[in-house]
């Protein structure tokens, strides 16, 4: 019966780090038919903020991990924050008393280590072995404080034997603890957990990641125009390795693939430009309506559905999904099709310059849009090709300038698409524009 947890500690925002150990646990559960466990290690009373809870939960809910047990949802095992087991804790701590497996030192409390080699077989790291042989190399670690308080180690023991848990799944930095863990399964008389190590997450730079770095904190993913599809994609192959060419994955397909053979060794790089990549591959796997809901408080928020006609919206939205890395994107995408203003970017405008005969073809091609009786893409852009010809110049020489006099820019959606959605007359009130 696999039975995984997450274990944070509400000490500052939801980091990138922490929401993939999360990941990979909540993976290896769905994935084997167990149950994934939220547990809060809030021991550290002087550090812990309801802020940080409440981004750890929020963090998982948008990333859509949710939880059998632990906050809100209850379980055989609670109760979930470790600030109130204590009972449980000094029933723990009366075991080893019993088998005089702890000493008093000054006020706090040692445990005594067994003095042999112990190993470990880690499912990611290998065999790891520690020496407690020697007494001044290892000495027996306190595990009560004199304020009757307890240490991790011994908290985080009891906490994963009392809920069962059979795989923890944790970061590197967690590795030579697990020896210490051990000894206290061992001690306790209880078989302990398999142990799983995932790799380090190194900056771009190579310098280990920590929670101060951009792109740390899970919260800014949305604000920034992420969608939590992607991010956990993107959270996924930081340290697991899909041995395939294929890199774009749903939950569900994650769920179906991960294994902790996956799991590499060697530390994973954080790269922000993936990051934004994978966002593109998601956004472009969404329905245009789901885009569009998506993208609408990013539109809303720069003021570009002020009067402008829903259905012109999602349309705009459609026209510019496969041409956006990030929802944060998308108001300067579809700005030109949902306002009567528009402007040109300087570098289009020298483009269309050098052509001198941009601003004839341009003031004919006005007069032919006014005269088209049945405005669609096929008859406008029939016009474009008549005026044109009708001036001695190819096509092409009138598509450029007429796509900078609709939209301001050098690229983005077909013209065709752009003059149907425009209507007639912008389209031709902008072509006239340009031609001045
Ligand atoms: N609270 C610990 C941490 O956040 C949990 C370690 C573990 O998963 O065992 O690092």
């Amino acid at each position: 019966n696999v039975r995984t947890r997450f274990a944070p500690s509400p000490t500052g925002y939801l980091h990138v780090g922490g929401a993939r150990t999360a990941l990979f646990n909540y993976l290896f559960a769905r994935k084997h038919g167990g149950s994934f466990v939220l547990r809060v290690e809030d021991t550290d009373a002087a550090r812990n903020t309801d802020e940080a809870r409440a981004a750890i939960f929020e963090g998982m809910n948008w990333l859509g991990l949710d939880w059998d047990e632990g906050e809100g949802k209850g379980g055989d095992f609670g109760p979930y924050n470790q600030s109130e087991r204590a009972e449980l804790y000094d029933k723990w701590f009366e075991v080893l008393r019993s088998k005089d497996r702890v000493y008093e030192d000054d006020g706090a409390w040692r445990f005594r280590f067994e003095r042999k080699p112990i190993t470990m077989r880690d499912l990611v790291c290998g065999e790891v072995t520690i020496d407690y042989t020697d007494e001044s190399n290892t000495p027996d670690m306190v595990v009560r404080r004199s304020d009757g308080s307890y240490v991790f180690h011994f908290v985080n023991v009891v906490d994963d034997l009392e809920m069962k848990i059979s795989h923890v799944i944790r970061g590197e930095d967690h590795l030579m603890n697990t020896p210490k863990h051990l000894q206290l399964f061992e001690a306790f008389g209880v078989p302990a957990p398999e142990y799983a190590h995932i790799p380090l997450i190194l900056n771009e730079n190579g310098s280990k990641m920590s929670k101060r770095d951009a792109g740390a904190a899970v919260g800014d993913y949305p604000r920034q125009g992420f969608i939590s599809s992607a991010v956990v994609n993107f959270l996924a192959l930081l340290g697991w390795n899909p041995k395939t060419d294929e890199e774009i994955f749903s939950l569900d397909e994650l769920i179906e693939r991960f294994s902790l053979e996956g799991v590499n060794r060697a530390p994973a790089r954080f790269d922000s430009e993936k990051c934004a990549w994978l966002n593109q591959q998601h956004l472009m796997k969404l329905g245009a309506n789901d885009f569009a809901t998506d993208a609408r408080p990013f539109v809303e928020a720069a003021g570009l559905l002020d009067g402008a006609h829903e259905s012109r919206y999602i349309r705009a939205a459609e026209l510019v999904q496969d041409k956006v890395r990030l929802l944060s994107e998308v108001p300067d995408a579809v700005s030109f099709l949902l306002q009567d203003e528009l402007s040109i970017d300087p570098e289009s405008l020298a483009k269309v310059a050098k052509n001198d005969q941009a601003a004839a073809l341009l003031a004919a091609l006005a007069d032919s849009f006014e005269a088209l009786a049945e405005w669609s893409a096929d008859a406008a852009k029939n016009a474009i090709g008549e005026t044109a010809k009708s001036l001695g110049a190819k096509p092409g020489q009138l598509m450029f300038p007429t796509r900078v006099a609709l939209s301001g820019k050098s690229g983005g959606p077909d013209l065709g698409d752009i003059m149907t959605l425009l209507g007639r007359d912008q389209s031709a009130a902008r072509v006239k524009n340009l031609a001045g």
